[in-house]
């Protein structure tokens, strides 16, 4: 059974598969380590009063960027909102600016920090805001597949493309590699254009794509005509990827096993259900959704794309949207002439996005008020270069 946002909303049930998080202590790992703040209580009744005084206080030595998916106590502070490309974007477009404040996950604010000068410092407010999908990929476990692939006698003719979803060591490798990096907006163009360098499309070259085998496998079938014999899954956890040689000779794709832990729930029983309940519905999904939702859609495309499509839709249309539970409120709540459903009843928030509240985020303004710089995000400069490499590669591509 779906959920309709916007005229009798009903909170969706928690899922029982929230992550543990901040619970490490390795801070090159994505889900990050605990954080150790002296955090305002979130009950404190003087909260956004002290929220605006140090954001006033800091004026424009502070930029903050607010990810579609965090909450809206947070985007009330937000300078701009966007998706990952959007924010990295912004970040780079602010020189100005002492201190980008990133609103998001770990892997959002690495490349912020990539993309900015060195007299800037990129806080993330909560170091425990990272993500299940970009911990999915190690760096030791893509140099041991790359190890595989040249063992298959392929590496030459393979390309690495990397979902911005990714640690900035992966990036790294991806510059290394001459390969690029891509996100849900670009995936397509980014796919063919890396297909290029190793002889077309419709040639015999292959691509690793990391870390989100479900957006690799949907840009590569749907948007590229390839067929899903000619996709393969390496299996990190697994001797040489769980793969043959032959079957990594056979391939032209090669996906890694990453998926997102939101997006991943939703089914093709959630479309099925709500085209019953709802006659004349659009369903319309992200590119992370597993090949069967996307399939069973009617359109798929990246967050800003669902916010587009919202806008320009008739009023009295319905839509079931299957993405991050924040962004489908706050679409619901923009659109009320429209009907709005969440494709599921019990997808969760993204654990880790909702992990920065406003708690973390006075915290993180009033340090910087009182001088001290907490929570800064800071890239191995080796890694950086070749990440902006990989990075500068998407920039560079057609219609970009
Ligand atoms: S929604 Fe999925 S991909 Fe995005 S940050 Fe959360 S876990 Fe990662």
């Amino acid at each position: 059974m779906s959920t309709l946002l916007n005229s009798s909303f009903t909170e969706p049930s928690a899922s029982p598969a929230l992550l543990l998080l901040g619970q490490k202590t390795d801070l090159s790992s994505e889900r990050g380590v605990e954080c150790t703040g002296d955090l305002p209580a979130a009950s404190d009744p003087d909260l956004v009063e002290r929220a605006r005084v140090a954001r006033a206080a800091l004026g424009d030595r502070a930029f903050i960027l607010g990810h579609h998916y965090q909450r809206d106590e947070v985007i009330d502070f937000a300078d701009v909102t966007g998706d990952s490309f959007k924010l990295a974007r912004e970040a780079a477009a602010r020189p100005d600016a002492e201190f980008i404040i990133f609103c998001g996950v770990h892997f959002m604010a690495e490349s912020a920090d990539i993309l900015t000068s060195d007299d800037q410092q990129v806080i993330l407010p909560d170091l425990a805001a990272g993500c299940s999908m970009a911990d999915m990929a190690a760096i030791n476990q893509v140099e041991d597949c790359w190890d595989v692939l040249t063992d298959a006698g392929i590496a030459d003719v393979t390309l690495p493309v990397t979902y911005m979803n990714s640690t900035a060591a992966i990036k790294a490798f991806t510059g290394r590699h001459a390969g690029t990096v891509c996100t849900s907006s670009n995936a397509e163009v980014a796919l063919r254009w890396a297909f290029d360098q190793v002889g077309g499309v419709d040639g015999t070259g292959k691509v690793l794509f990391m870390p989100d085998q479900h957006l690799g496998r949907n840009t590569a079938m749907i948007k590229l005509g390839l067929t899903a014999e000619d996709c393969v899954v390496y299996d990190p956890r697994k001797p040489g990827g769980g793969l043959t040689t032959q079957q990594l000779q056979d391939a032209r794709m090669i996906l890694w096993r990453g998926h997102c832990s939101v997006h991943g729930r939703f089914s093709e029983r959630n479309v099925t259900d709500i085209r019953a309940a709802v006659p004349g519905i659009n369903v319309l999904v992200h590119p992370e959704c597993k090949n069967e939702v996307v399939a069973a859609a009617d359109f798929v495309g990246s967050t800003e794309y669902i916010i587009t499509m919202l806008n320009n839709a008739e009023p009295g249309s319905s839509w079931a949207i299957g993405t991050e539970l924040n962004l489908v409120r706050r679409v619901a709540a923009a659109h009320p002439d429209k009907n709005v459903h969440y494709l599921d009843s019990t997808v969760c928030f993204c654990s880790t996005m909702n992990r920065i509240d406003l708690p973390h985020l006075v915290w993180i303004m009033e340090s910087l008020v009182a001088g001290r710089v907490t929570n800064q995000i800071v890239v191995d400069s080796d890694d950086a270069h070749w990440a902006r490499v990989a990075l500068d590669q998407m920039l560079a591509l057609p219609g970009l």
